[in-house]
C-alpha cells in the first residue's frame, strides 16, 4: 500500500491505476474519504469501494474547515499508524494524507457553498460546517479523479449536500452511499465516542434507541412527524447527560422537513452527551 503526500502523487497514483492492464478491462479508482481514527465503519467502506472498483484510495485529513471556532480540531484523535494497518488489511491500494497547507495552500481563497442544504440539520448548529465539508471533498475528488466515493448514511446530511454539489459542478465522480455500522449494542460507530466517559457512553445508547422508537412506531403505521419526533424526544429526555441539537423528519433529498413520513424520507437527530455532540438517523417510508 502507497502512502501518499500530495495532490501531484494521487492524481499520478490514480491515473497509473486507471491505464495500467487496460486490456483487462476498464479500470476504476474508488475514494473513501475520512479523517481518520478508523473503525468498522471506515472499514465497511474500504470493503465496498474494493467490491465495485479495481483500487481503492483512503484520505485521512482531519480537513481544518469543517470545525466550527470552538470545536475539536486541535483534540481530534489521530491514529495514522493503525489507520493505515486497518486500510491495508481491507485492501486499499493507497492512503492520501496530506498536511494542510497541501489542501489549502497559502492565501487559499475559494470555497465550495452549497446553498440552502448547508443550513439544514446539522448546518443550523455548525454554521460553516458544510461550507468546509464541500469544498475539501470537491478537492479530494478533483484530486484524485475518482470514479466512486463511498460516505457512510450516518452523516445523512453530508450525503444530500454532497450529492447536490456533484450534480451542480458535474463531477464525474459518482457518490455511493454505505449502511450505518453499529456496535453490537446499537451506537453508530463515531470517531468521536472515544471522547464518551464510561457513564456517557451507557447514556448515549439513547440515540440508537430513539431511532428504534420512530422505525417501531414507522412500522405499526405512523407517519406524521410530530408523533415520531415526540417518541424520539421523550426517550432521549430520560438521559441527565443528554441535550437534543435537532431532531427532525426531512426529504433526504433536500433537507427540508416533511410533515408525513414518505418514501425518502429521513429521520435524523443530533445530542449532546456531556460535551461530545452525536448523530444518528434512520431511513423511512
Ligand atoms: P469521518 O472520518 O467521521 O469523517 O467519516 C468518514 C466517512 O465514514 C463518512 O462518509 C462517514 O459517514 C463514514 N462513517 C462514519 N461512521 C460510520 C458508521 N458508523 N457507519 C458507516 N459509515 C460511517
Amino acid at each position: 500500500m502507497e502512502i501518499l503526500r500530495t495532490v501531484a502523487e494521487l492524481r499520478q497514483w490514480s491515473r497509473a491505476h486507471k491505464i495500467a492492464n487496460r486490456a483487462d478491462g476498464v479500470n476504476t479508482i474508488g475514494l473513501v474519504p475520512t479523517m481518520g481514527a478508523l473503525h468498522a465503519g471506515h472499514a465497511s467502506l474500504i470493503r465496498a469501494a474494493k467490491v465495485s472498483c479495481s483500487q481503492a484510495v483512503v484520505s485521512i485529513f482531519v480537513n481544518p474547515t469543517q470545525f466550527g471556532p470552538n470545536e475539536d480540531f486541535a483534540r481530534y484523535p489521530r491514529t495514522f499508524e493503525a489507520d493505515c494497518a486497518l486500510a491495508q488489511a481491507e485492501g486499499a491500494g493507497a492512503v492520501f494524507a496530506p498536511p494542510v497547507e497541501e489542501l489549502y495552500p497559502a492565501g487559499a481563497a475559494t470555497f465550495v457553498e452549497v446553498e440552502g442544504l448547508s443550513k439544514r440539520l446539522d448546518g443550523g448548529s455548525r454554521p460553516s460546517h458544510f461550507r468546509g465539508v464541500a469544498t475539501v471533498v470537491a478537492k479530494l475528488f478533483i484530486a484524485s479523479e475518482a470514479d466512486r466515493a463511498f460516505f457512510g448514511q450516518k452523516d445523512a446530511a453530508q450525503v444530500a449536500v454532497l450529492r447536490r454539489m456533484v450534480a451542480d459542478l458535474r463531477l464525474a465522480t459518482e457518490i455511493v452511499v454505505c449502511p450505518i455500522v453499529r456496535e453490537p449494542d446499537g451506537l453508530a460507530l463515531s470517531s468521536r465516542n472515544a471522547y464518551l466517559s464510561p457513564g456517557e457512553r451507557i447514556q448515549a445508547l439513547a440515540l440508537s434507541r430513539a431511532i428504534r422508537q420512530a422505525q417501531a412506531l414507522v412500522a405499526k403505521g405512523e407517519r406524521r412527524a410530530a408523533a415520531l419526533i415526540v417518541a424520539a424526544r421523550e426517550v432521549l429526555a430520560v438521559e441527565s447527560a443528554i441535550r437534543v441539537d435537532y431532531i427532525e423528519l426531512v426529504d433526504w433529498a433536500t433537507l427540508e422537513p416533511v410533515e408525513v413520513a414518505a418514501p425518502g424520507s429521513l429521520f435524523a437527530l443530533a445530542a449532546w452527551v456531556g460535551a461530545t455532540r452525536l448523530i444518528d438517523n434512520t431511513i423511512v417510508g
